[in-house]
């Protein structure tokens, strides 16, 4: 069901999403069609996944019209697409804690070098650097309100995942496209190549794929693509065909 589509042009700059309920608990937003974030309703308030570029204002106000403020911010990894409204939102939402995965935070900072027991591949795609105060670093395990974070190495060194544990969505950031395909994390989708191309280690993304397939999620909603119901036996055949 598509709430409500709304674009306005702002001088050059294009700022509109669609937002779509998924689940009981969940918004999908997306930027042109191709770029997600979430809002994940808790008892407090919204928990934002994902930044998408740009979007700041038009973000707000799709959690005003839905009638609760934002109360966090996680994101799934430091590429510019996830990234991409984060200094602004914050500038917006002042008393929104930020959190991101304790190995991702360096890449946020802007220093993208391997931890030495990292393998050698160069870092792809585009980071943004951000000194948004971070509230809370992440790490497997960790609970942010009912989301369970997933460390899902291999798209980038510290991508996390996040699982609605109420309801089974998982918030699989780019470890999982459905643009173009179900695809797991580092196979290449010439429908769609980009999450491919921007893959730091393609063979621990492959890996990081069949161990969120193994969380045997209901839903399956990605950084690119539309949310997947039924996602489990979707993500083991596509799984299958890697
Ligand atoms: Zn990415």
């Amino acid at each position: 069901m598509i709430l409500r589509n709304v674009f306005k042009a702002k001088g050059l700059k294009v700022v509109g999403m669609k937002v779509m309920k998924i689940s009981d608990n969940a918004h999908q937003l997306t930027q042109w069609g191709m770029i997600n974030a979430f809002l994940v309703e808790e008892d407090d308030g919204f928990t934002l996944i994902d930044t998408c570029m740009g979007q700041a204002e038009a973000i707000v106000e799709a959690a005003a019209d839905l009638r609760h403020p934002i109360v966090r911010i996680v994101l799934t990894h430091a590429h510019q697409d996830h990234v991409g409204s984060l200094d602004a939102l914050v500038k917006m939402l002042p008393a929104a804690l930020v959190m991101v995965g304790h190995r991702e935070l360096r890449l946020l900072r802007g220093d993208l070098t391997l931890e030495a027991i990292e393998a050698r591949f160069p870092l792809r795609g585009s980071y943004v650097e951000s000194h948004a105060k971070v509230s809370r670093e992440l790490d497997e395990g960790d609970k942010v309100g009912s989301l369970r974070v997933i460390a899902s190495s291999g798209h980038t060194p510290g991508h996390i995942a996040l699982l609605d544990e109420r309801e089974g969505t998982l918030f699989a950031g780019d470890a999982w496209s459905t643009l173009g395909g179900v695809i797991p994390g580092g196979a290449m989708n010439w429908k769609f190549p980009l999450p491919a191309m921007a893959t730091w280690n393609r063979k621990v993304a492959l890996e990081t794929s069949r161990k969120l397939c193994g969380l045997e999620p209901e839903r399956l909603a990605v950084g690119h693509g539309r949310t997947v119901d039924v996602a489990t036996a979707a993500m083991k055949k596509a799984l299958a065909r890697a």
